[in-house]
């Protein structure tokens, strides 16, 4: 129907109702995105399963033509409508110390660890499509640009499918080689072979990495395969094999030198494996919300440890610039 916009939106757990909402009207400062596609994120089946967080329309990965665009828009994000972009989730202020760096990721904006209610936050795939203009999410045919909304321009051929793809490639541009300092004549231990596991090891490895082990479980079988064709050296099932022989075996009693935990570690053991395994003044990434280290370990094996929070602008760049350069084989 002309003037309105279908979008799938989520309205309970594990519920998805088709509705139909205004096309937005736009100032100077806004645009329409026509989308192209739209990824399925780690956190989305958690999210499409809790119960807090409809009505929403999801979709945080999402690459699209612009279909209308307002002037000061146009000259401020240098795009004209029929460009093709990929957005990031974020919606952030802009203005503050980390926006101005490019970690919009940090931003008090669109931090949610600084609200208590994360629903009503404005970001891309997660927010209240209660909202105005409610256009939020990917899982729709046209998403709203908003005056902040932080774009990233890509090429007329390039593949959507790959530039969906950006985020979780630049969550491993970012974690691995960008904070955890792979590069050339590096050992990287990745836990996790999803696609920010599978992102950690294309990175690590476009850095010139020396050896990328990715870890996973007998039930990752098909994904442990793929990351060896995605240019991991080693790929370990934690259920059959073990760990610590393998990894031990393949640097010679030293251990790695990056280690990125990308599954959560939800029973809290990747942490301790992960310092176990660790080479001394390794980097380590670690997700566990609940896992403790001991601050002694770390003084012994010097290390340095931080959590995995989200993707500078560089970060999503350059795994786009990766995309546009490297031509994987899709099917
Ligand atoms: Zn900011």
């Amino acid at each position: 129907m002309a003037g309105q916009v279908r979008a799938a939106v989520k309205v309970g757990i594990e519920q998805t109702q088709i509705r139909r909402f205004d096309r937005p009207v736009l100032g100077e400062n806004d645009g329409l995105l026509r989308v192209e596609s739209s990824g399925v994120g780690g956190s989305d089946p958690e999210m499409y399963r809790r119960e807090n967080t409809a009505p929403c329309i999801m979709g945080h990965e999402v690459v699209g033509t612009i279909e209308a665009i307002g002037a000061a828009a146009a000259k401020r994000w240098g795009v004209r409508a029929g460009d093709r972009v990929a957005l990031q989730e974020y919606l952030p202020c802009w203005h503050c110390e980390w926006c101005r760096q490019g970690d919009f990721r940090l931003c008090m904006e669109t931090d949610f660890f600084n609200v208590k209610d994360r629903f009503n936050l404005l970001r891309y795939g997660t927010c209240n499509a209660g909202i105005p203009p409610h256009l939020w999410g990917g899982y729709a045919e046209h998403m709203y640009l908003a005056p902040n909304s932080v774009i990233h321009k890509i090429p007329a051929d390039m593949d959507a499918r790959h530039a969906t793809m950006a985020v979780p490639l630049g969550n491993g541009v970012q974690w691995a080689v960008l904070d955890g300092g792979a590069s050339i004549g590096k050992t990287v231990l990745v836990f996790g072979p999803g696609q920010q596991g599978l992102g950690c090891t294309l990175a690590a490895k476009a850095a010139g990495a020396l050896m990328v082990i990715i870890v996973g479980m007998t039930r990752d079988r098909a994904r442990l395969d793929l990351s060896l064709e995605l240019g991991a050296d080693l790929a370990v099932d934690a259920q059959q094999e073990d760990l610590s022989k393998v990894v031990m075996a393949v640097t010679g009693g030293r251990g790695v030198d990056v280690v990125v935990d990308t599954t959560g570690d939800p029973d809290g053991s990747i942490a301790a494996q992960a310092v176990a395994l660790s080479a001394k003044g390794a980097w380590l990434s670690l997700n566990g919300l609940g896992a403790s280290v001991a601050i002694n370990d770390i003084k012994k094996r010097y290390l340095t440890v931080r959590a995995p929070r989200g993707h500078s602008y560089r970060a999503v760049q350059t795994a786009l610039d990766i995309f546009a350069v490297v031509h994987w084989p899709i099917d």
